[in-house]
């Protein structure tokens, strides 16, 4: 008799190890390949895994094996593939099975459906034909300015040499033409009609534009677009195009690091910086980090692109670790936006009661700001105002027993959504648990008919403009007006197409998009993203407010004027205001390199935390004080690996759970992993699965955090 074939299989389980069964080839029609997604047994149920090793014995009584039931009609996840979910399972201490499943799409994790696929993707075939995206924005390498050109000689420099890793930072203000040099840089690539490419953009609103440029500049080529905002089916299918090689260029966000692309041969990581590459549940990833892992790994070249690098990319390429191309003009000669700060403590630059043109509620905006505003429209130019807040009110008052619109489930504050932006009639909206409660009448405590909204967001801004210039045209634009009826993208159009004067919305307008008639900028609530307790707060502040200033004047032409940016503050004098008004972004890059260095926070040094979820707070310090605890009686905390005290996160109560965290921090990398893994074995040898088997704990780890 032959000797069986076992092979080990991995499943979406908080498990460490892999399972054995038997391979039965004349079943299943084919020999194992390490990689094949197969359906087996598990349990009293059916479970979808993956093969990660094949053999002829096993450690289990080989009779008492389970067989494998069937496989996927799918090539097997490619070797670097694997060597790349291996990786990001140690890194960010998950297990294998719960690194690699959930990125398969749907389609490929129900077994009762890979008969039904083909016919599926035949009729997909037939639409995709009807549905042709009209590319647009080619601009070829002759057509490139100076400067452009030499950034493209550069890219280009190395190309002879196959095989080799290339890191490169190409840094340029936004508008300065980085997608026409790396879009031209890639087309020498994929003159290999079988070579594939990799370009993550960090959010959905981004991947329709940047779809249509890449269209113009690769007609023939097959494309696949993999992000959460696209139909299971359509990923699926998008998944499938990029793991069988058909799909060229393969675009997406941040989940569309972890796709199998057999023949991979270059990688782009737009606005390399982006919060949004990070994951922020399950597999805790950065998208960024591991497209750089995989570069390095499979000998390709990565390029990372942004106006406002991240501390940790820039200071790679100051210290000569990445390659360095830089864009210092913006590519249509338009000039750099007016910075122009507005003290709001300054008594000059507010509304005095009764003058002309102010809003009859409490002003919402400054006096300098609607000059400049009534300005910018009577010149015929757009108007972008910009607050971080979306619905009309942040929280609902008493004015008689101070009781606040608390959420019953999270310690945080219930959001006032006016009619018609969350549902028929006006609601109380919580934007941590998603809890939606209507309007009281009277006040819950005691009875009081009169209640007031503090501050303001979006809506109660809109109102409050429309009163202002009756006249003039509003847009507003958040995901509640995104949600409704018309899809961001139309929203987007409507301001191209120079049918709105006034533009009020959240940051979700300001990123990326190439409006050609902006005049002028204002963000309204700088200050509050400014003092917060997470010590990225002013870098991330100073990028979104570059990126907003992105926006205006974007289409001027040599010489002209880059339209004006107004910024209202009550901290003018603060470091990442002054850098921006000078555009000194290598300067705020220094300053902020210096601090942390002072400080050792990263990337100075290496972070971690454990997250502890409970049902009440108490418990979950406690938790994590008792894993301090062990951990210094372990000899484990010491000079170079120091573990602060567990605190509430800054949104302590979400949907009823309580979360506390502690931090874990080295210099040292390699001693902060050792130091994760001794905690996951420990805390995972009391649990089940991640919860806790005493005090029902649920517990995580997370590398790298970037909210803290
Ligand atoms: P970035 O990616 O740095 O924001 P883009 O590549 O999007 O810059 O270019 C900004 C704008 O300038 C786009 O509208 C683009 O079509 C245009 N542009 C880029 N390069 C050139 C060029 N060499 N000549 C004319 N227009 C250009
Ligand atoms: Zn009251
Ligand atoms: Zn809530």
């Amino acid at each position: 008799m032959a000797a069986p074939i076992v092979v080990q299989v991995v499943l979406d389980k908080p498990l460490v190890q892999g399972f054995d069964y038997l391979w039965d080839a004349e079943i299943l029609g084919k020999l194992p390949e390490v990689g094949h997604i197969v359906e087996v047994p598990f349990g009293r149920i059916m479970a979808i895994g993956v093969v990660i090793k094949v053999s002829t014995h096993s450690e289990y009584e080989i009779n008492k094996l389970k067989l494998i039931k069937r496989v996927a009609p799918l090539p097997p996840l490619d070797p670097a593939l694997l060597r790349l979910m291996n990786f990001a399972s140690q890194y960010y201490i998950h297990s294998l099975g719960e690194t690699i499943l959930p990125t398969i799409p749907q389609m490929w994790r129900k077994a009762d459906d890979w008969e039904k696929i083909p016919k599926k993707l035949a009729a997909a075939e037939k639409k995709q034909n009807k549905k042709v995206i009209i590319g647009d924005g080619y601009i070829g390498e002759d057509q490139l300015n100076p400067e452009q050109k030499k950034a493209l000689k550069i890219l280009m420099r190395d190309s002879s040499t196959e095989n080799a890793f290339r890191a490169i930072l190409l840094q340029g203000q936004t508008g300065s033409g980085k997608t026409a040099v790396f879009l031209n840089w890639l087309s020498t690539t994929l003159q290999d009609p079988s070579a594939q490419v990799l370009i993550l953009v960090p959010e959905i609103n981004l991947t329709p534009q940047l779809e249509r440029r890449v269209k113009a500049y690769f007609p023939e080529k097959t494309m696949a677009v993999l992000h959460s905002g696209v139909s299971e089916n359509k990923r699926g299918i998008a998944w499938y195009e990029a793991i069988t090689g058909k799909a060229q260029i393969i675009l997406g966000t941040r989940l569309a690091a972890l796709t199998p692309i057999p023949n991979l041969r270059a990688v782009v990581v737009d606005e390399e910086h982006d919060s949004s590459y990070k994951q922020q549940e399950g597999t805790r990833y950065s998208a960024r980090d591991l497209a750089i892992w995989r570069a390095h790994d499979q000998l390709i070249p990565i390029l990372l692109s942004s106006a406002t690098p991240s501390l940790e990319t820039w200071m790679a390429a100051k210290s000569g670790r990445y390659e360095y191309v830089r864009l210092d003009q913006r590519a249509q000669g338009a000039g750099l936006p007016k910075v122009n700060l507005i003290n709001t403590r300054d008594p000059q630059t507010q509304f005095s009661p009764g003058d002309m043109g102010a809003s009859k509620q409490k002003p919402l905006v400054s006096k300098t700001l609607a000059n400049a505003v009534t300005k910018n429209l009577a010149a015929k130019k757009q108007c972008l105002i910009l607050i971080n807040r979306r619905g009309y009110a942040p929280v609902l008052s008493c004015s008689a027993c101070n009781w606040l619109s608390k959420c019953t489930q999270c310690s945080a504050y219930m959001v006032l959504h006016k009619a018609g932006a969350l549902g028929k009639r006006s609601v109380l909206s919580c934007h941590h648990c998603g809890l939606v409660k209507s309007i009281p009448s009277h006040c819950p405590e005691c009875g009081n008919a009169d209640l007031k909204t503090l501050g303001h967001g979006t809506q109660k801004l809109e109102d409050a403009i429309e009163e202002m210039w009756p006249d003039a045209r509003v847009l507003r634009v958040d995901t509640d007006s995104s949600r409704k009826s018309k899809g961001a993208e139309e929203l987007f159009q409507e301001i191209h197409d120079g049918n709105v004067d006034i533009v009020v919305g959240t940051q979700m307008i300001a990123k990326g998009h190439d409006y050609q008639n902006i005049g002028l900028v204002a963000v309204l609530d700088a200050d509050s993203r400014l003092y917060s307790a997470d010590f990225r707060a002013a870098e991330r502040l100073f990028a979104q407010l570059v990126q907003v200033a992105g926006r205006a004047g974007r289409a001027g032409t040599s010489g002209q004027e880059g339209g004006d940016i107004y910024i209202e503050t009550q901290y003018p004098e603060a470091a990442v205001f002054q850098y921006l008004l000078r555009h000194d972004v290598d300067g705020f890059l220094a300053y902020t390199a210096s601090e942390r260095d002072e400080a050792k926070l990263p990337p100075f040094s290496y972070q971690a935390l454990v997250h502890a979820e409970a049902k009440s707070l108490d418990k979950a310090i406690q938790f994590l004080s008792e894993l301090k605890t062990r951990l210094k009686n372990q000899g484990l905390i010491n000079k170079e690996l120091k573990v602060y005290d567990p605190v509430p996160k800054a949104v302590m109560r979400v949907a009823g759970s309580e979360r506390a965290q502690l931090v874990i921090e080295s210099a040292n990398r390699k001693l902060l992993q050792e130091a994760l893994e001794i905690i996951d074995q420990q805390l995972r040898q009391s649990s089940q699965g991640r919860i806790s088997k005493t005090s029902r704990i649920r517990w995580l780890i997370e590398r790298d955090p970037i909210n803290i």
